[in-house]
């Protein structure tokens, strides 16, 4: 008998294929001057990050923890249950426009889309009383409004399973998503929220992090 890492690596190699398409979509798509531009995810945290992200190119394409690592296993099976081998990539823009007229591109990629209906699947170890955090919540409702579509968040956790759906009429508006990136582009907030910092890979190294009042409130 002997440890060994082949069938790992092997899991760890498609994983790091897939990843770095994604990441390099997610840093392809991001412009912090005008005009700008950035997918879902990225104006729903925290601006310096991404910023740092941008000018020091530090995407990691290897989970690095695993909740990561189970989150990535569970996206990548329930998209092809539900899609067939290779998952389809899905990826659509929208321009919106704030109130003091500055204009932002969004970039949506949802995990998956089923006739009307957007998916969006995510794996946490939060308690199911906790669910769905408001971060998904936001990153679903603008996908929604993107592709105008009702939508589904189907979690997978330690705890349970759960799935919930939104009608249409629940997608943001256009004023809201452009308020949100109007937050992100122009605010510049830094964090988003506070526990984005304890796991954010620049928290000794940012005059930024804020120590979390109650660690694990929410997690990615
Ligand atoms: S430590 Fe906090 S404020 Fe600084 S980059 Fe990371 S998440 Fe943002």
């Amino acid at each position: 008998m002997r440890n060994e890492n082949k069938v790992w690596e092997a899991i760890l190699d498609k994983i790091y294929e897939v990843q770095r398409e994604v990441l390099e979509k997610i840093s392809s798509s991001l412009s912090l001057e005008k005009p700008y531009s950035a997918s879902v995810t990225t104006i729903l945290h925290c601006y310096t990050r991404a910023r740092f992200d941008k000018k020091y190119g530090l995407y990691r394409p290897i989970p690095t923890n695993i909740n990561t690592l189970l989150g990535l296993l569970f996206d990548f099976t329930i998209k092809v249950v539900l899609q067939g081998y290779p998952p389809p990539d899905h990826h659509y823009v929208k321009e919106y426009e704030d109130s003091d007229g500055n204009k932002y591109t969004i970039h949506a990629g949802p995990d998956v889309v089923l006739g009307d209906e957007v998916v969006e699947l995510k794996y946490t170890s939060m308690p199911l009383e906790k669910i769905p955090l408001e971060h998904h919540e936001l990153q679903l409702k603008i996908y929604m409004n993107i592709l105008d579509k009702s939508g589904r968040l189907v979690y997978l956790t330690p705890y349970g399973v759960k799935e919930i759906y939104y009608s249409r009429e629940e997608a943001l508006t256009d004023r809201e998503v452009a308020e949100l990136a109007r937050q992100f582009f122009i605010e510049k907030k830094s964090p988003r929220y506070d526990w984005e910092c304890q796991y954010c890979l620049y928290k000794s190294l940012c005059p930024l992090y804020r120590k979390p009042e109650e660690v694990s409130q929410q997690e990615p």
